[in-house]
């Protein structure tokens, strides 16, 4: 199974809200993001994946005039996909190598491995990083990740989308939110 190097998440901004995956599937076929479910094997990250749906690319803004998109499923090329975890009940830190620099919210020093250490934290221990400057604790949750970063237990995964190549339209957004009753937002992580 092909899996997205540049993807684009979105998340809710209330890390604490159990939020049904089912809701979030029922929200999105009804306006039309995604189409079949193209995989439920529990071994592609634990995640149901679909193929886009017909209205995608309106809900979807790329930047450029004529985006160069695929949105035909490959078996082992780039294509588009949308995945939802299947289950959400671990909150987790995600992040990839575009992940930006960021400093201590106390301080303002640099903390060149902060994102390195909330990748390998366990979910308790993600509120328990110190600053290696001042040493005081750092919230995740303060640091403006500028969209390269989020902390969440659920979240839409859109595969190969490229950074700041999309945003997500108002009106895909406002489904999701109707959907979990809390505010999302997104980010863009590249693996590699
Ligand atoms: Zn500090």
């Amino acid at each position: 199974m092909w899996q997205a190097e540049y993807r684009l998440y979105l998340y809710p901004t209330d890390i604490k809200k159990e939020i049904d995956p089912k809701k979030l599937e029922l929200a999105l076929q009804e306006v039309e993001f995604i189409g079949d479910i193209l995989s439920n094997d529990s071994s592609v990250n634990n995640s149901n994946r679909y193929v886009v749906g017909e209205d995608f690319l309106s809900l979807i803004c790329f930047m450029g005039c004529s985006p160069n998109i695929e949105i035909e499923p490959q078996e082992d090329s780039p294509f588009c996909y949308v995945e939802i975890p299947k289950k959400t009940d671990k909150i987790g830190f995600i992040a990839g190598d575009n992940v930006k620099r960021v400093n201590c919210p106390c301080c303002k020093k640099p903390q060149p491995e902060l994102a390195k250490k909330l990748l390998n934290s366990k979910a308790e221990d993600l509120f328990l990083q110190a600053c290696t400057e001042c040493n005081r604790e750092i919230d995740p949750l303060a640091i403006n990740w500028r969209k390269s970063a989020f902390i969440a237990q659920a979240w839409v995964l859109l595969g190969n989308i490229y950074e700041s190549e999309a945003i997500p339209d108002e009106k895909l957004l406002s489904a999701l939110e109707q959907a979990s009753a809390c505010e999302w937002k997104y980010a863009y992580v590249r693996l590699k």
